[in-house]
């Protein structure tokens, strides 16, 4: 019965299930490509959060089974596709499975290694974080995804390539687009139609993978070995004296106000009236409700009942 409701309630949960995909995202990266045509020429590729598998599916029913069903393919030509979870998958044809976490380093270079040198021409990643229902610390959980993703993409994809990222619509998304701007001459942010309204997801469809001049992917790779690895953190180099040239980071710091104004660290002698005294000032305004009012209710009323017991035992 409640099955049956979702059936009629969610068309394309429905759907997945008649054309045998496992979860109703299949119809999002369907729908990116129907827009976007980001399959055109891919023959490696990785998915990363990829469990349980509906994007691995369409990867592999996209461009893995129309080459291996060609006659004209030979085996080293087969398209190679790479998917990474912590969870584990149940296996798809033509996919590589990983098991890991893809802001841990380690998993970045296991997934490296499977492309033996040779570069990607397609990342994507619909990685969602478990949500907590805060939205600001879900979207900052789900940034942490996309600059793991960004990560490998700087060590993976080829130049021209594409990225095609899950995002939380929010107040940092304009930050986000910027930062994507950097690498990509091309970034949209696409919302398909299988993508509820009431929901905040987006996807960051990047294309034409150029990083800027200059820019060493080993300094990114390090960030997230630093920040990724809990044991890291404690080493983690905050000056950033390691980067160099345009991976520097330059954080602005403006000093404001009189220079040659007062020192707030230093002391500086009392100013005395006429008659050698300094007159201290009351605060202009107390405060009206300050936590240690009930304190000093109670050392009132105590002080009086001393002040009390000592008048009864001086008259008697
Ligand atoms: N694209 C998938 C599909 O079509 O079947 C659905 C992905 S699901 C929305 C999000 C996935 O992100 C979950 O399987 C979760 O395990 C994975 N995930 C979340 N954080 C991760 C991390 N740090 N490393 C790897 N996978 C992660």
């Amino acid at each position: 019965m409640g099955k049956a409701s979702r059936d009629k309630r969610d068309i394309y949960y429905r759907k997945a299930k008649e054309e045998g995909w496992r979860a109703r995202s299949a119809f999002k990266l369907l729908q990116i490509d129907e827009e976007f045509n980001i399959f055109e020429g891919v023959k490696r590729v990785v998915d990363l959060c990829a469990a349980p598998g509906s994007w691995s599916q369409v990867l592999s029913r996209k461009l893995y089974l129309p080459a291996k069903l060609s006659p004209d393919t030979k085996d080293d030509d087969l398209p190679l596709i790479v998917a990474i979870d912590l969870q584990p998958m149940a296996p798809i044809e033509g996919v590589i499975q990983v098991q890991g976490d893809i802001t841990n380093a380690k998993t970045a270079e296991v997934v490296i290694r499977h492309f033996d040198g040779c570069k990607a021409d397609l990342v994507v990643c619909d990685g969602a974080p478990d949500v907590t229902g805060l939205h600001d610390m879900d979207e900052f959980v789900q940034s942490q995804l996309i600059l793991a993703g960004l990560t490998i993409v700087t060590h993976i994809l080829k130049g021209g390539g594409k990225f095609i990222a899950k995002n939380f619509r929010g107040k940092d998304t304009s930050l986000l687009y910027c930062q994507l701007k950097l690498f990509f001459t091309e970034v949209t942010f696409a919302k398909p139609k299988s993508s509820r309204n009431s929901s905040i997801e987006a996807f960051a469809v990047c294309e034409n993978y150029s990083p800027p001049e200059g820019f060493n992917e080993k300094d990114l790779h390090r960030l997230l070995e630093k920040i990724g690895s809990p044991s890291g953190t404690e080493d983690l180099d905050c000056s950033s004296a390691w980067l160099e040239g345009p991976n520097k980071m330059y954080i602005p710091f403006l000093a404001c106000g009189d220079l040659s104004g007062y020192d707030s660290d230093r002391s500086y002698p009392l100013p005395k009236a006429a008659d050698g005294t300094y007159q201290c000032l009351d605060p202009v305004q107390p405060p009206i409700a300050p936590p240690y009012k009930r304190a000093l209710e109670m050392k009132k009323t105590s002080n009086q009942g001393i002040q009390n017991l000592e008048k009864l035992s001086l008259n008697s």
